[in-house]
């Protein structure tokens, strides 16, 4: 099965289990939008619930709080999103197909980046054991000619993008040869800028002087609240103020699934910092941040730092933490070191003092920022990805079945356990009710009395669940249970006595959050 193959059966099994549906479906969808379903929300809140407490509860001087969608239309202005929060855009005038300019060159980088791998996977075949892949990269010709044919695009697109030359990014485009995915063809409009903010109007009247925006992002709500927090919270320097929130882009492109939404949430913390102690913190944020994506257990592998090409208007530096999505390495969140831009901008638009008075060193200064920001779809994106899994099965008698199993890490899976009464008879549902109500006030759980066992099994498998505590006939004489564990489908006999403490080892966040001690990376 392709990648590709394998993504699209993602979408469906999204959807036909409850997680995700496309927004508005009965009146054929909205682009780019998408609501969650009842184990969609599940996932989405577990997987907010460790970042929040990986932030808030482990780090004594983050705190949170939850600011408007609506801001003061200033604060966009003093953000440089109104000036600078554009994305280039061209058209295909055969298919009328629009493209971000910048996302047709990456791709393209990207094909030349698969036939690097091929080579190389043709050189291993060749050398087998005493294959070295370093050197092979460092000496074949046909590799160091796409190697060079990639750095060469890589630098004229940095500085197409840094100086906002858009016929010189158009130009790049042609000389790459770049053809429409839809039409074949290479007949492009001019490269355009397009503002990624939507806006409406407040209040009855209609008038330029009351337009506002949808927030592009939840890091204003942040900054302007700086005083705020800072004051009442008696906060010292460094602190953060972290914050989960919707955000609004109407994106040229959206496409792959809820990877780019037009409505989305984040997951922002700023942290404020003594000018010249930035690029410590800048290290510390990128360390402590890859340590909690690695923590999910999908495989250190799976994940990698991208330094950006292009900074964004507020950047002193900036890296992306990367993930192997079924379409290869994608952004999954960003940390920036924003410098001094934001408060500064604030305090001249606004003309308030923002400063804070360092006990320390008795000085009054503007703070610097690093931010982590995440967005909590690509999470859930992220989260999906990794643990679909299809998987054939050899039965107790020899035969075999094909299971779809989610394997959602235990913590985060929407559905803790399944209670099930091996028949609907015999005291047993009676038996499994009590279990529930006993399990029901710590996590999720699902009754289920309907069909075969090994066809509930499966339905639990599919959603992700990751245990299933079993009532048969045995629990009924000696107050004893099975639990299914999910991945290797092996079977434990416990004690109903035992049945909490032993599902809290399995399933419990804070196992996870202990593990995470983010005073290491200081
Ligand atoms: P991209 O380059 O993919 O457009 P970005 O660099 O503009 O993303 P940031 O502004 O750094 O993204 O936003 C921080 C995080 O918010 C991203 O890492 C991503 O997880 C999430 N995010 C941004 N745009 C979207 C979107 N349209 N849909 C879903 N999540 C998004």
């Amino acid at each position: 099965m392709t990648q590709e193959e394998l993504f699209k059966k993602l979408i469906a099994h999204c959807k036909e289990y409850g997680y995700i549906f496309p927004s508005s479906e009965i009146y054929d969808g909205l682009g780019a939008v998408y609501d969650y379903g009842q184990n969609g929300v599940e996932l989405k809140n577990n997987i907010k619930r460790y970042w929040w407490e990986a932030m808030v509860k482990l780090h004594e001087n983050i705190v949170g709080i939850d600011s408007a969608i609506f801001m003061h239309p200033k604060i966009w202005e003093a953000s440089g999103h109104v000036g600078a929060f554009n994305d280039p855009l061209i058209d295909n005038k055969d298919s009328k197909k629009r493209y971000r300019a910048d996302v047709l060159i990456e791709d393209y980088m990207a094909k030349i980046e698969e036939k690097i791998e091929k080579e190389t996977s043709k050189g291993q075949k060749k050398f087998g054991e005493a294959f070295d892949p370093a050197q092979f990269r460092a000496t074949n010709p046909n590799v160091l000619r796409l190697v060079e044919k990639i750095d060469t695009v890589k630098q004229r697109m940095k500085e197409a993008l840094n100086s906002g030359d858009l016929d010189a990014l158009r130009n790049l485009i042609i000389d790459c040869e770049i053809a429409c995915p839809i039409s074949g063809t290479r007949n492009w409009t001019e490269v355009r800028q397009f503002n990624l903010m939507f806006s409406t109007q407040m209040g009855s009247v209609s008038s330029d002087t009351n337009q506002i925006y949808l927030r592009p992002e939840t890091a204003q709500g942040i900054f302007v609240n700086f005083l705020n927090v800072q004051k009442t919270g008696r906060m010292k320097i460094p602190f953060g103020i972290a914050q989960i929130g919707k955000a609004f882009r109407n994106e040229i492109v959206a496409r792959q699934f809820i990877f780019r939404m037009r409505e989305f949430e984040q997951m922002e913390m700023q942290f404020f910092v003594r000018p010249g102690e930035e690029t410590k913190w800048y290290d510390y944020w990128k360390n402590a941040r890859m340590n909690w994506h690695r923590s999910l257990g999908f495989g250190n592998e799976k994940y990698r730092f991208h330094d950006h090409e292009k900074l964004a208007h507020y950047a002193k530096a900036a890296a992306d933490v990367e993930f192997n999505f079924p379409f290869g390495f994608k952004e999954v969140e960003g940390i920036h070191s924003r410098s001094d831009f934001d408060l500064g901008n604030h305090q001249k638009f606004s003309g308030k003092k923002i400063q804070y008075f360092d006990p320390d060193t008795g000085e009054n200064y503007v703070p610097y920022v690093v931010e982590t920001s995440i967005g909590v779809d690509r999470m859930v994106l992220l989260v999906l990805s990794a643990s679909y899994s299809e998987e054939t099965v050899t039965k107790e008698n020899g035969e075999t079945d094909e299971r779809v199993v989610l394997r959602i890490p235990p913590m985060l899976a929407p559905v803790k356990f399944a209670v099930l009464p091996l028949v609907k008879k015999d005291g047993m549902p009676e038996k499994a009710r009590e279990i529930m109500n006993m399990l029901k006030f710590e996590y999720n759980s699902q009754y289920d009395e309907k069909d075969t066992i090994g066809k509930r099994y499966r339905r639990q498998d599919a959603i992700g669940t990751p245990f299933c505590i079993t009532i048969d006939k045995q629990t009924l004489d000696d107050n004893t249970v099975t639990i299914r564990h999910r991945d290797s489908m092996q079977q434990e006999r416990v004690a109903v006595a035992a049945l909490a403490q032993t599902l809290d080892k399995l399933v419990n966040m804070k196992y996870a959050l202990q593990n995470l001690n983010p005073e290491k990376y200081k």
